[in-house]
């Protein structure tokens, strides 16, 4: 979740990306270096799988098959030519990100205990909400409650409210729409008052969007559709608006 929200790469990741950009640096170098000369020599012994070499070269081709990055050491041993600088940088950056997005989202979708979490927050980047804060520093307090909201793991499968006590899986989902011991339909239809004056649009794709989402908008999630219902500046009155409702809920959040 922490890597999620800072939209971060994992540090194997990062330090096969050094090792990537690195290969370039010696397949670039002149044929007549020693350097070069040694490196060739090596890398020939790599892909001919001598038992005995260790190092880079037996990382950097383990490396560039995991990332489907074989076709430019082809060119290269057929050729001598290899993309020019910031052209490998980009492509390393883009397969390196294309990956760890992959895999994130796999374990995301291996565990319901993220069950609310995927649900506000699906591609590997900067949490929105983070972006709104940095810009606006008067709404980190709520950003920061939303956020940790958003992060709260799925309870487990007969977990029941402590005060109706109907099955729950995501206490504040539970509190917020279905718990007969709150008066959050009074709260909810403030809410909306509230929202309808911020922005019509935005009252219209919340009150017709499922539940699920309609938490997620609350918490934090910013999709095409709401960007287009609401103007970026009014942004922070917006997550004022649903801190306020959520902070109102009667469980300790
Ligand atoms: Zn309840």
């Amino acid at each position: 979740m922490a890597l999620g929200l800072l939209g971060a790469h994992s540090i194997r990741a990062h330090i096969e990306k050094q090792k990537q950009l690195f290969f370039r640096i010696l397949c670039r170098t002149s044929p007549g270096d020693i350097c070069s000369q040694l490196f060739t020599h090596r890398l020939f012994q790599g892909l001919n799988n001598s038992p005995r070499l260790l190092g880079f070269i037996p990382d950097i081709l383990s490396i560039l098959n995991t990332y489907d990055l074989g076709t430019y050491l082809d060119q290269f041993l057929l050729t001598g030519l290899f993309p020019p600088k910031f052209a490998w940088k980009k492509i390393c950056t883009c397969v390196i990100h294309n990956r760890e997005e992959t895999m994130w989202r796999d374990r995301l979708d291996l565990c319901s205990d993220f069950r609310l979490f995927r649900g506000c927050h699906w591609q590997l980047r900067e949490y929105p909400l983070w972006t709104i804060a940095r810009t606006n520093p008067g709404c980190l307090s709520s950003v920061k409650f939303l956020t940790s909201v958003c992060c709260r793991r799925a309870s487990e499968e007969n977990d029941t409210c402590h005060r109706c006590p109907q099955p729950r899986s995501i206490d504040v989902e539970h509190m917020l729409f279905h718990c007969p011991t709150t008066s959050t339909k009074i709260s909810i239809a403030k809410f909306f008052d509230d929202i309808g004056a911020l922005s019509v649009p935005l009252l219209t794709l919340l009150r017709g969007c499922s539940k699920d989402d309609m938490l997620a908008y609350m918490l934090g999630k910013i999709d095409s559709n709401f960007c287009e219902c609401l103007d970026v500046d009014l942004f922070p009155n917006y997550l004022s608006l649903c801190y306020a409702l959520i902070r109102s809920l009667p469980y300790d959040i």
